[in-house]
């Protein structure tokens, strides 16, 4: 079974094609889709929505939906309890344009500054297509802090300073199985691959 993932996000595409082993996963450029898909939802589910609508009818226009066993897109947020919720749906870009992990990082450490309540969440929409089976959403949820500093080299976007709860050290300190098994993305997509295996 083959999906296409509506990322070309390399950190992203291999979590992803570690979490839903065996299922065969191909990027947007691997099937030929160079396209910057605007992410104008103010949902994560409108943009999860957003990504992969846009990828199934590019594989429709351009003969290749029969090839693939359907699309798979996610879009994440991240949700700061004394913050409000912020940045939600606006986590990719919460530090303006264009996006910046490094400076949406700094902007948490500086909104948060020394505040006591640091509890904060991430969660992802997955959305998956398939040509005879229409649409589905799923999503997934990991609980933890920000940390008052920046952790780890691992991972990407916000992960070294994410700590999830039951744990000391950042997504970006633990190794990659850990946050494979726990994480957001992780959640979605095990309800995923036990719906297609
Ligand atoms: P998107 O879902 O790719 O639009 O991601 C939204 C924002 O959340 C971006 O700033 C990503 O870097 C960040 N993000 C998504 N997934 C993760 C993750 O697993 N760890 C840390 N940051 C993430």
């Amino acid at each position: 079974m083959t999906l296409v993932f509506a990322s070309n996000n390399a950190h992203k595409l291999d979590e992803v094609r570690r979490i839903l082993h065996p299922i065969v996963v191909a990027s947007m450029a691997e099937v030929g889709c160079i396209a910057d898909i605007v992410e104008d939802g103010t949902t994560l589910e409108a943009n999860s929505h957003i990504k992969a609508d846009f990828l199934w009818r590019w594989l429709v226009e351009h003969d290749k939906a029969d090839s693939y066993d359907g699309v798979i897109a996610d879009d994440t947020g991240l949700e700061i309890e004394a913050l409000g919720g912020e940045p939600g749906v606006y986590t990719a870009r919460w530090a303006g344009e264009p996006a910046c992990d490094a400076k949406n990082r700094a902007k948490a450490l500086r909104e948060l500054q020394d505040n006591e309540n640091r509890n904060a969440k991430f969660r992802t929409v997955i959305t998956l297509i398939r040509k005879d089976a229409g649409e589905e959403q799923m999503s997934g949820i990991v609980k933890g802090i920000i940390g008052t500093e920046e952790h780890g080299e691992r991972g990407f976007g916000y992960d070294s300073l994410f700590i999830p709860d039951g744990y000391d050290k950042t997504f970006a300190e633990l190794p990659e199985e850990v946050k494979n098994s726990i994480s957001h993305r992780a959640r979605a997509l095990q309800i995923l691959r036990n719906k297609l295996l």
